[in-house]
């Protein structure tokens, strides 16, 4: 996060340019880096990184509905989910462990459920955990296949594959001069290499 702040910052001071989108790949959907960058008012085009869905037939956590004025989830039974369930003498009102949020269905309601097997078969009831940045996580899920996810994705593609060339087809893999000002130098250099490859390509078929 903080490279990118870095990064942002730069580009804002040298070029004037504030970006109203951000592409990244799978590695940057943290809850965290997602939140922080919908506070920066960029767009994430980013998948969301997802550890809710379930490869085992039970449902996931898009089978719930959540309600973020009552702060529950509704689940596909029709009952609530809740992050607390007795009455405490104080009441409490978040359950926010290492920024994520635990919600309880009422064991009563799953012991008699239909969709038990469906839902929670190893379990007495149904919890479901959620992130203190899921409405960021939201927002990223909801822009994700829309055209200018798309468009955001295939120019980031692009991007990538230039550096995938430069390691593995010209083999720059490591940096050998040091300091920045070498590491610029070289990078410069790998970069016209590519280009003048690109552009001998480029005149041959068009003289062709
Ligand atoms: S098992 Fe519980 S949480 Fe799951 S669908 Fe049934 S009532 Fe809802």
């Amino acid at each position: 996060m903080r490279s990118t702040a870095t990064t942002l910052e730069r580009t804002r001071a040298r070029f004037g340019l504030t970006p109203k989108r951000l592409a990244a790949d799978t590695a940057y959907g943290t809850g965290k880096f997602l939140d922080w960058l919908v506070g920066q008012e960029i767009e994430p085009h980013i998948p969301v990184w997802d550890k809710g869905s379930r490869d085992d037939g039970t449902f996931g956590c898009s089978d719930f509905t959540f309600d973020p004025d009552l702060d529950q989830y509704t689940c596909p039974a029709g009952k609530i989910l809740r992050q607390f369930r007795r009455n405490y003498t104080v009441a409490r009102t978040d359950s926010a462990h290492d920024g994520i949020r635990k919600y309880r269905a009422s064991q009563k309601d799953c012991q008699t459920c239909e969709l038990k097997a469906q839902c929670c078969p190893n379990m007495a009831s149904r919890n479901m955990l959620r992130s203190v940045h899921e409405e960021a996580r939201d927002q990223a899920r909801q822009l994700a296949g829309t055209p200018q996810f798309v468009t955001s994705r295939n120019e980031r593609k692009k991007v990538e594959m230039l550096f995938t060339h430069l390691k593995t087809t010209l083999r720059f893999e490591r940096m050998r001069l040091r300091g920045l000002s070498g590491a610029s130098d070289e990078f410069h250099l790998a970069a016209m290499v590519q280009n003048l490859r690109r552009m001998a390509r480029l005149t041959a078929a068009a003289a062709a």
